[in-house]
């Protein structure tokens, strides 16, 4: 029997179960977890009957402890114990209209509410019922799936991801997490419904992107989305990526491909969602600065500033947040290239302020981002950008002990910029500040508000400004 029945609340299920004579089922996801050794604390419970009336009959049992909560509009119930979560539900039959992702329901028994699932391995139940306590009801060889690592459809594909279009994001969302293929009738379904994907909401399609983001190898679910055609209709942005052009016998490099080495690689490094979000658009501008040059062969001039703009449209396209969030995003990929580009020059000690002044607190994870990018296949030029990129890290360790440059306010205000020289606030007073900003960040004051006052004295006195004192 497995482990987990011998749990207290399963035994009082049981018994509430008996009481009320209902046939009751533990199934879909959690089952699935188990059998994965995934184990998880949602759990969702099926009565051949009413849900509600089931779950009110174990809250009464765990007492004080647990607490119940009643969905009558979706004739469901919840009762929380301690972290578990258990959702009792009665089994439903399902039968769908073409507009709308949202079915009839009707009642119905086990094998109704089984036909409803999305994937063989999400249909297993297990029942809870004292006399068959334990005993697995797996209709559509969902075992035998999990065992040779399979996604399909308990029914016909083309019916199931037709009826709930948001079932093909799922599927391709479990693949990556879960490192299972897609068997090959569910797959070309897929493809054949693909179209269907415009009746989900963009939030729900956000969910399981999120999902594939946070996967060990999110490059499996991309690359499905790509080969079943959703990718076009979901993330254009992402697609235009792929594809290597060559002229005069010059070729560049896939930037689909490359983007999803990138995020693969940053993905062993970090479970940072937003920096794994930076990684996917790190390239996004290149398709739209795309240029061939005689003499300099393919360039992608200001890719990176030019990604930078285009991510808030996509955020707001895609439901994605639009807050501190997604300027993160924004400001790895306007940045990603510094790092790389001083590994290559030599390294100044104003260069190095420079960055540690944008990049601010974000300075690691934008090293960690652009040490993801190194996606050669030439190992020598690996290991030269490696070794580079230490100095870069080592010399930014030793700036930011010796200048303390990261989030650095200048020491003079505007404020005092006025007061001193009785100046309404005008373009004299910012570039007055943004001189001394510049002069420490070039070294040639040191970081104090002492080297600051004088430095501004003499600028102001180049400029023709008077101290009024
Ligand atoms: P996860 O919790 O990781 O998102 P899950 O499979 O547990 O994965 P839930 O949304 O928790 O997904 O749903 C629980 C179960 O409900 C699923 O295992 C599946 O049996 C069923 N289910 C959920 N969404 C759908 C759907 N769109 N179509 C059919 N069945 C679904
Ligand atoms: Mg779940």
């Amino acid at each position: 029997m497995q482990e987990f029945l011998q749990d207290n609340i399963f035994k009082i299920i049981s018994e509430a179960a008996d009481e009320q004579q209902q046939e009751c089922y533990v199934i879909g996801g959690f089952v699935r977890d188990i059998f994965l050794k995934r184990p998880s604390k949602d759990i969702d419970v099926v009565v051949v009957g009413s849900g509600i009336a089931l779950a009110e009959k174990v809250a009464l049992k765990l007492g004080k402890k647990a607490k119940l909560t009643v969905f009558k509009n979706f004739g469901t119930a919840q009762v929380k114990l301690n972290d578990l979560e258990v959702e009792f539900v009665g089994a439903r039959k399902e039968s769908y209209q073409r507009d709308s992702r949202k079915p009839i329901v009707e009642d119905g028994t086990l094998e109704d509410d089984q036909n409803r699932r999305d994937f063989t391995i999400n249909a297993l139940a297990i029942c809870l019922n004292k006399d068959r306590y334990g005993e697995l009801v797996d209709p559509f060889g969902g075992i035998e799936d999990l065992k040779n690592f399979v996604i399909r459809t308990p029914l016909n594909p083309d019916i199931t991801f037709s009826d709930d279009p948001l079932r093909m994001m799922r599927g391709i969302r479990f693949s990556a997490q879960l490192g299972f293929f897609i068997e090959t009738n569910t797959f070309d379904a897929i493809v054949r419904n693909k179209e269907r994907i415009e009746i989900i909401s963009k939030e729900r399609i956000a969910d399981e992107l999120n999902k594939i983001m946070a996967s060990r190898k999110p490059s499996v679910g991309f690359i499905l989305l790509e080969k079943t055609g959703l990718l076009e209709l979901i993330f254009p942005e992402v697609l235009a990526l792929k594809g290597a052009e060559t002229k005069d016998g010059i070729g560049h490099k896939d930037n689909f491909y490359h983007t999803l080495a990138v995020l693969d690689g940053l993905c062993e490094m970090t479970d940072n969602l937003w920096l794994r979000w930076a990684a996917l658009l790190h390239d996004i501008g290149k398709p739209r600065t795309k240029r061939f040059d005689s003499r300099l062969g393919w360039t992608f001039h200001n890719h990176n500033f030019i990604g930078e703009k285009m991510i808030p449209e996509i955020f707001r396209k895609m439901k994605l947040p639009t807050n501190e969030k997604m300027k993160y995003v924004q400001k790895m990929v306007s940045l990603h290239m510094r790092p790389i580009v001083l590994s290559e020059e030599e390294i100044t000690d104003s260069a190095i302020r420079r960055l540690l002044f944008e990049a601010g607190d974000d300075i690691d994870d934008l090293m960690t981002l652009c040490e993801a990018d190194i996606t050669s296949k030439n190992p020598e030029k690996v290991k030269r950008f490696r070794s580079n990129f230490q100095l870069v890290r080592n010399k930014l360790k030793e700036i930011e002990e010796k200048d303390r440059v990261r989030n650095f306010q200048p020491p003079i205000s505007g404020q005092e910029i006025m007061e001193t020289f009785n100046l309404p606030a005008s373009a004299i007073v910012g570039d007055i500040k943004m001189r001394i900003k510049d002069a420490i960040l070039d070294g040639i004051i040191p970081n104090e508000y002492k080297a600051a006052h004088a430095y501004m004295l003499q600028i102001a006195k180049e400029l023709g400004v008077t101290d009024k004192k």
